[in-house]
């Protein structure tokens, strides 16, 4: 298995410890044929992209293709909000990005005081190794699949890291949608027994980093290594042995922008 592309990876523009051109100059050096810089979303409190530094962004991202040659995707890790599914980047942000990610993160700028306790609960509920209540499995679950209906999610990155949901469902709700779900090489998400159940609902994966630092990009092992354990046909991996994936946010923009 070779790593083709790593769509995820953050800089200093969030919670990174680097910058743009170094992580791509890591991913040239690596031999992949692409990088997302993804950051975290607009209403993240603390690490989140702010706006008024989104057009140095884009700015840095244009001079490090130049120098280094390397195609490197203008991304972003949007927040869900709650359980209406709203996210981050919204259609006056998409001519700007190139890249879809979303995911759950706490302290964020909640939907509702309601999701806001849920995004804590789940936090909280997952740190200390508890049994989530039904109703805050049932919310979370809810919340995915309104985010993938409701906007062009490419990746759902790191699903049921520190809040919960039921996988296979939202796993179904990307399959139809086109929704890649994210193996991570940063942490562990999923079970072995739950990775299982999600690849027999047909959905396609993408391996990442989550790089928070150049030398971190590339670094899929862990990912790999469950896809082995857990027996994953490597053709439905979209970004290993020398394939790219078919992003959902690209067509929705080649249609309507
Ligand atoms: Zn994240
Ligand atoms: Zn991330």
């Amino acid at each position: 298995m070779i790593l083709t592309a790593d769509y995820h990876t953050h800089t200093k523009y969030s919670d990174g410890r680097d910058s743009v051109l170094h992580n791509a100059l890591r991913a040239k050096e690596l031999g992949l044929r692409e990088i997302a810089i993804t950051e975290h979303g607009f209403s993240h409190v603390v690490l989140g992209l702010k706006r008024k530094k989104a057009d140095k962004y884009f700015a840095d991202i244009e001079n490090a293709r130049k120098e280094t040659g390397m195609n490197i995707l203008v991304g972003i890790e949007s927040n869900i909000l709650g359980r209406e599914g709203t996210c981050d980047l919204t259609e006056r942000d998409y001519e700007k990005f190139d890249l879809y990610l979303a995911g759950v993160h706490i302290l964020v700028h909640y939907e509702s005081s309601h999701d806001r306790k849920n995004g804590f609960k789940g936090f909280f509920k997952y740190n200390f190794h508890a049994k989530p209540p039904e109703r805050l499995v049932k919310e979370q679950t809810l919340g995915y699949i309104h985010a993938i209906e409701r906007n062009p999610i490419d990746v759902l990155t790191h699903i049921n890291y520190q809040c919960f949901c039921d996988s296979v469902e939202v796993a179904k709700c990307c399959a139809d949608y086109g929704t890649y779900i994210e193996i991570s090489g940063k942490k562990p998400h999923f079970s072995d027994e739950e990775l299982f159940k999600i690849a027999e609902t047909g959905v396609r994966f993408i391996v990442n980093s989550d790089a928070h630092s150049p030398k971190r990009i590339g670094d899929v092992k862990i990912a790999m290594e469950q896809i082995q354990r857990v027996n994953i046909p490597l053709d439905r991996v979209d970004n290993i042995d020398g394939r790219l994936p078919k992003f959902r946010f690209k067509e929705y923009k080649e249609r309507n922008l």
